[in-house]
């Protein structure tokens, strides 16, 4: 049971317990196969391309969604050339999106999002005088929205700069809308403990395009292709078995994981009516997800400081966007008004699959509680 004085954190996660996962792991000691695409890996790879209505080939795992981001540049983009150094990538994101694209040899060149999608979109790329010094532009699906991903397969057709998409919180909207997998764009998923689907810590690249998996297979193992010779740019981003152990073990319950979170949601959606402000909710967002969009960004803060003092932890996922991180900010960027907004404005709130019906409700209270004077309005996005 929770009391009124309970500190409710903004996610916690819940893997399998170690007798689920156990099953998997004696049929590693009897392999003895740990690593490089053992059993278990091909296994999971299989079930969730099947899941995303794909064929086991378009799905290839990774140590984690960064590696796979990284994995899917390699593969599709190559490496940053002289002539096109440039890798476009919206700013408000998480910091793993421009680090990958850094790691694989690009500078970082940011732009703003749309304020409705959140989202980069083709026509603020097309419009961008840096894209003839791009050799990569790398949209992400944020909170797990996706991008306009017909839009950038037509964009990367005209002007022969790659796409990769970050898609790390995605899982769900690819098993919703499997149209997202095509030949043309790799998605990077992560299954880092923070999300909906995890292994602990992994990812995978999706896309429908065997040869170009075979890269991804290639540029994961150091760049090896039938010999133990370095080929091509690469790094090791396998996935171990025991990791694809968890992530076998999580899919087998991962059914039921998601009706918990859409009864959770479902109580979220009866706490927003009278809140001011907007709350945003899974489905639209991954079920890891709960926004409240503050009117001002003075309300935001205010809101911030009294869900702490109630003992409800907050959190600006992508903070004021990545332009504004001290490592990202060596390079003059032009202004992103609409980045800074939406950082300033999008409150990341508790959610879990197992959050208490009154745990939503204490929130409620004291989100109410830091905006007095604004007018009650039942908008919910859902
Ligand atoms: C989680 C996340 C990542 C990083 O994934 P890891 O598995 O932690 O490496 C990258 N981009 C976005 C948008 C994410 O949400």
């Amino acid at each position: 049971m929770t009391s009124d004085t309970d500190w409710i954190a903004v996610y916690r996660p819940e893997l399998p317990p170690a007798e689920a996962i156990a099953a998997y792991l004696r049929r590693c000691d009897a392999a003895r196969f740990y690593s490089n695409r053992g059993p278990l890996v091909r296994e999971l790879e299989a079930r969730l391309a099947a899941a995303f209505g794909q064929p086991a080939e378009a799905l290839r795992s990774a140590a984690s969604g960064t590696a796979a981001i990284e994995a899917a540049i390699l593969a599709h983009a190559g490496p940053a050339t002289p002539e096109r150094p440039l890798a476009l990538v919206p700013g408000y994101t998480f910091a793993a999106t421009a680090l990958a694209a850094e790691r694989c040899g690009y500078r970082v060149a940011f732009l703003d999002v749309d304020p409705d999608s959140w989202c980069l979109t083709p026509a603020a790329v097309a419009a961008d005088p840096r894209l003839g010094d791009a050799g990569l532009v790398l949209p992400v699906a944020a909170y797990g929205r996706m991008p306009d991903i017909a839009g950038f397969a037509a964009l990367q057709a005209e002007t022969g700069v790659k796409v990769v998409v970050d898609a790390a919180a995605a899982t769900e909207a690819l098993m919703d809308t499997p149209g997202h997998v095509t030949a043309a764009l790799p998605l990077a998923l992560s299954f880092h403990a923070t999300k909906t689907f995890s292994t602990g810590e992994g990812g995978a690249v999706v896309w429908a395009d065997p040869e170009g998996q075979a890269r991804v297979e290639q540029v994961s193992n150091f760049g090896f292709r039938l010999s133990r010779e370095c080929k091509v740019a690469g790094l090791n981003a396998k996935m171990s078995e025991y990791h694809a152990a968890v992530g076998l073990a999580m899919l087998d319950g991962f059914a039921l994981r998601r009706r918990a979170y859409a009864a959770v949601t479902t109580a979220w959606q009866a706490a927003a009516t009278g809140l001011t402000g907007r709350l945003h909710l899974p489905p639209d967002l991954a079920s890891i997800y709960v926004l409240w969009e503050a009117p001002s960004a003075a309300a935001m803060i205010r809101a911030e400081a009294t869900l702490t003092e109630a003992g409800i932890e907050t959190r600006r996922w992508y903070e004021a966007g990545l332009q504004a991180q001290p490592h990202f900010a060596r390079e003059t960027q032009p202004p992103l008004p609409v980045t800074a907004d939406l950082g300033a404005r999008l409150l990341g709130l508790p959610m879990s699959h197992d959050l208490p019906r009154r745990a939503i409700g204490r929130i409620a209270v004291a989100l109410a509680a830091a905006s007095p004077s604004g007018p009650p309005q039942a908008a919910v996005q859902t």
